[in-house]
């Protein structure tokens, strides 16, 4: 997902080429706004962190990009094209040290496993799309 500030700072566009050119293919993808329900739902396992207000606030205060995407160990690495959450610690040329604005703002998220992307796939595109 390509999170509120990446939107509004204009990086859809340079943050696909980067995800292109390591191989991923696009086999989904969606504009949307969340809803403050949505976005309770999908940061569920965060919902006793300190942050959990902010991160819903957050993620509801303009549109992201959802999408679907494929390659051979795919959750690794994308994990390792997107860098840590906090752009100070992201490696050099990776998504978030390139695009993000701060540990809460930080441009992009990726499923952290496959049992999850499955789940957070059917969040944006069960009953509207087929991947
Ligand atoms: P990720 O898997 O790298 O996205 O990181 P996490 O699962 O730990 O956190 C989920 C998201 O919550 C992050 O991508 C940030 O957008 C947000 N987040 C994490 N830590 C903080 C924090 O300390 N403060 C705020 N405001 N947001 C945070």
């Amino acid at each position: 997902m390509i999170k509120p500030d990446a939107v509004e700072n204009g990086h859809i566009g340079a943050i696909l080429e980067k995800i292109n050119a390591a191989g991923f293919k696009i086999k989904a993808m969606v504009m949307t706004q969340l809803s403050r329900n949505d976005a309770q739902e999908f940061y569920a396992v965060h919902r006793e962190r300190p942050f959990f207000g902010e991160l819903v606030d957050y993620m509801t205060s303009g549109p992201i990009v959802a999408a679907i995407l494929e390659k051979d160990n795919a959750v690794e690495d994308f994990r390792k094209l997107i860098g840590a959450t906090n752009p100070e610690e992201a490696a050099e040329g990776t998504i978030r040290k390139l695009y993000a604005q701060s540990i809460a703002a930080n441009a992009i998220h990726g499923s952290d496993s496959d049992d999850n992307a499955r789940i957070e796939g059917d969040f944006f595109f069960s009953g509207r799309a087929r991947y």
